[in-house]
C-alpha cells in the first residue's frame, strides 16, 4: 500500500507555467504560504512562439524581473507582410507598458519565472503531476499526485494549461463555442535571427502564392539573437484543422518565404511541435469552490493575435490579489468567499469587452477572403494600420491619452463582456 504523505500551505498551485509562477510569487511576496506543483522538471519545453509583448514586460517588471539583464533578444515592434507590401510599426510610447518587447526560448523564460517564484519563498515541487482534487462539502481541500502525495489548502489555484484537468476534474469544461485556436512552430538557423522586429504574414497561402488556398490566421518569424527564428503559425479554428498534417503544411507555407531567410528543411533545428491557443474566456467559472483559473486554463489567450503569455501572469497577479484579501478575511468565511467570486469580476472588467471583440474579430477572419481585402485597403492608411497595430496588440492606456487609446477604449466599453 503507498503511504500517503500530506503537507499543507496557504494556497497550493498546480502548474509551473507563467501563469502559475506569477501567481505564486505574487502570493508569496504578500507573505502566503504556497506550493506550486509542477508535473514536469526545468528546463522544459513549451510549444510557443517564444515572443514577450510590452504587455508581457509590464508585467515582468511588476515581478521584479528586469528582462534587459537576462541576455535575451530584445525587439522594438512588429513587421507585417501583406502580399508583396510591408509595414513596420513600433510598439507605441504608452504610460501602462514599455515601448519594448523580447524574445526567449521557453525552456529558458519558464524555469527563470519559477526560480524567481522559489527565491520569493515557494515551495516549487517539480515531477508532480497533479491527478485529482480533494472535495470537502463541495470544496476543493487539497490535491493529490501521481507519486500518492497529497496537497493540502483552502484555496488552489489551476494553472495547468490549455487541457487543465484540474478544472475538468471541478466540472468546468472547455466553452465549446469559444475560441480555440492551434499553432504550430519550429525553429531554424537564419540569418534573420539578429532583426530588431518581428515578423508576421497575414496571408497563409496553403502552397504557391495566388495558386493555392488562402488560410486563415497568420505567420510569424520570431528572431531569437542566437543565430535561430522561431518561425511558425496560428490557425483561429482548431476543430478545421483536425486531421491537418501541420508538418506538411508548415513546409508548403515555408516554401513561399524569401529562401535567403533560411526556412528550409535543411536549416531546422528539432521537430515541428503544434499545441493548443485557449482564447476568449473559453472555461468558466474562473472561481468557485476553492478554486481559481488562472492563464490557459482560464482560457486567457488574446483572440486577437494568440498572444498568451501576458494574460497568464496579469490574471495570476489578479488571482493572487484576491486570494490574499480572502486569507485576510478569514477564509471560509462569507467575506472570504465573496472576495474570491471577485476574481471573476476582476478579469471581465479588464479584459471582458476586449475578448468579446477578439471573439468577432476571429468568427470574421475566419472567412480569409475577408481578412486579405481589410489588410490590403486598409493597412496602406497609415491611421488605419496604428488603429489595427494597437488593437490586435491590446496597447491603449486607460484612461487614453490619444485617439487610438479612446477608440480602444471606447469599443471595448461598448462590447458585451466576453
Ligand atoms: C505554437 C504556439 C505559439 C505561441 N506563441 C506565443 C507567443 O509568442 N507569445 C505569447 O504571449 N503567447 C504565445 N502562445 C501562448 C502561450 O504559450 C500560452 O498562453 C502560455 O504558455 C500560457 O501559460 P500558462 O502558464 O497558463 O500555461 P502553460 O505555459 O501551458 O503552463 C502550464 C504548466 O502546467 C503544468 N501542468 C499541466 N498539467 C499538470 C498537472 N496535472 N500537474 C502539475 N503540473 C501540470 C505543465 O507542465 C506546464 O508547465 C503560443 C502558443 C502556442 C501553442
Amino acid at each position: 500500500m503507498t503511504r500517503t504523505f500530506t503537507e499543507s500551505a496557504d494556497v497550493v498551485v498546480v502548474g509551473g507555467g507563467p501563469a502559475g509562477s506569477a501567481t505564486a510569487t505574487h502570493l508569496a511576496r504578500a507573505g502566503a504560504r504556497v506550493i506550486m506543483l509542477e508535473k514536469s522538471a526545468y528546463p522544459r519545453e513549451k510549444v510557443c512562439g517564444d515572443g514577450l509583448t510590452p504587455r508581457a514586460m509590464a508585467e515582468l517588471t511588476r515581478l521584479g524581473i528586469a528582462a534587459a539583464d537576462q541576455g535575451w533578444k530584445a525587439n522594438r515592434g512588429l513587421r507585417i507582410h501583406v502580399g508583396r507590401a510591408q509595414y513596420t510599426m513600433d510598439w507605441p510610447t504608452l504610460t501602462d507598458v514599455p515601448d519594448v518587447g523580447y524574445t526567449v526560448r521557453r525552456s529558458v523564460f519558464d524555469q527563470v519565472l519559477a526560480d524567481h517564484a522559489s527565491q520569493a519563498g515557494v515551495q516549487v515541487i517539480t515531477g508532480a503531476t497533479v491527478t485529482a482534487p480533494v472535495l470537502r462539502r463541495g470544496r476543493v481541500t487539497a490535491v493529490t499526485t501521481k507519486d500518492g502525495r497529497s496537497f493540502e489548502a483552502p484555496v488552489v489555484v489551476a494553472a495547468d494549461g490549455n487541457s487543465s484537468r484540474l478544472s475538468v476534474a471541478m466540472g468546468r469544461h472547455r466553452i465549446a463555442s469559444r475560441p480555440l485556436g492551434v499553432a504550430v512552430r519550429a525553429y531554424f538557423t537564419s540569418p534573420m535571427s539578429d532583426e530588431v522586429w518581428l515578423d508576421s504574414w497575414l496571408e497563409l497561402w496553403d502552397g504557391p502564392v495566388n495558386r493555392s488556398h488562402l488560410l486563415p490566421g497568420y505567420g510569424w518569424s520570431f528572431p531569437l539573437g542566437d543565430g535561430t527564428c522561431n518561425v511558425g503559425l496560428g490557425l483561429p479554428d482548431a476543430s478545421r484543422f483536425r486531421d491537418v498534417d501541420f508538418r506538411a503544411l508548415m513546409t508548403r507555407w515555408l516554401a513561399t518565404m524569401p529562401p535567403q531567410w533560411g526556412f528550409s528543411v535543411d536549416h531546422q533545428v528539432g521537430a515541428v511541435a503544434s499545441a493548443a491557443l485557449p482564447m476568449g474566456f473559453n472555461r468558466k467559472p474562473v472561481a468557485g469552490s476553492g478554486l481559481l483559473l488562472v492563464g490557459d486554463a482560464a482560457g486567457a489567450v488574446n483572440p486577437f493575435n494568440g498572444e498568451g503569455i501576458s494574460y497568464a501572469m496579469e490574471s495570476g497577479r489578479f488571482a493572487a490579489e484576491q486570494i490574499i484579501q480572502a486569507l485576510a478575511r478569514g477564509i471560509h468565511t462569507r467575506a472570504a468567499d465573496r472576495v474570491l467570486a471577485g476574481y471573476a469580476t476582476r478579469l471581465e472588467q479588464a479584459w471582458g469587452g476586449y475578448f468579446w471583440l477578439g471573439n468577432l474579430f476571429g468568427r470574421v477572419i475566419a472567412h480569409p477572403a475577408i481578412m486579405r481585402l481589410a489588410a490590403h485597403h486598409g493597412l496602406p492608411i497609415p491611421v488605419v494600420r496604428q488603429l489595427t497595430h494597437r488593437l490586435l496588440a491590446h496597447l491603449n492606456d486607460q484612461p487614453g491619452h490619444d485617439g487610438y487609446d479612446r477608440v480602444i477604449n471606447a469599443l471595448c466599453a461598448l462590447a458585451p463582456k466576453a
